[in-house]
């Protein structure tokens, strides 16, 4: 997709509104449009990339610390304990908009939000499946 059709590449280029909290070299962060929860903040890197594939590795460290930032500001802004940090790659696993971006959601003690449904492996599974996702490294 050219990055002038990219709706957080004009968001962060001022054409579209956003309702901002943050911004510093390397990140803009504004309020989700459709929030999880009151507060839910889109960190999105100012360069455009599609996934944390194409995320230039040594950029990590200024996203981290705005995520700090995001995290600690957002939640005690809508008075939450704590806050989860997702980021969806590719549409199998929700990806909508393709400029990689980081979800900071804040919960709070009973909000009724399940979005952790856990599963289990048969004997010996995980060892095999341990090794068949090391060889791929
Ligand atoms: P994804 O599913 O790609 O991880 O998340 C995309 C998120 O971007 C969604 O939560 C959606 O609500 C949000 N979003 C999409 N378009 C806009 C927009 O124009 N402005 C804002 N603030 N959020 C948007
Ligand atoms: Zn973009």
């Amino acid at each position: 997709m050219a990055e002038s059709e990219c709706i957080f590449c004009r968001i962060v280029n001022g054409d579209i509104p956003c309702a901002r909290v943050y911004e510093d070299d390397a990140v803009l962060a504004f309020l989700d449009l459709g929030p999880m929860a009151r507060g839910h903040t889109l960190v999105v890197p100012r360069k455009h990339c599609e996934s944390l594939l194409d995320f230039p590795a040594e950029e990590a460290p200024a996203l981290i610390s705005a995520l700090q930032k995001v995290g600690s500001a957002v939640m005690r802004a809508v008075g939450a304990q704590g806050f989860h940090v997702l980021q969806n790659n590719f549409p199998a696993a929700g990806q909508t908009v393709f400029h990689l971006h980081w979800h900071v959601i804040p919960r709070t003690e009973g909000d009724g939000m399940a979005l952790w449904p856990q599963g289990s492996y048969r004997e010996g599974e995980m060892a095999e499946l341990a090794a068949a996702v090391a060889a791929r490294m």
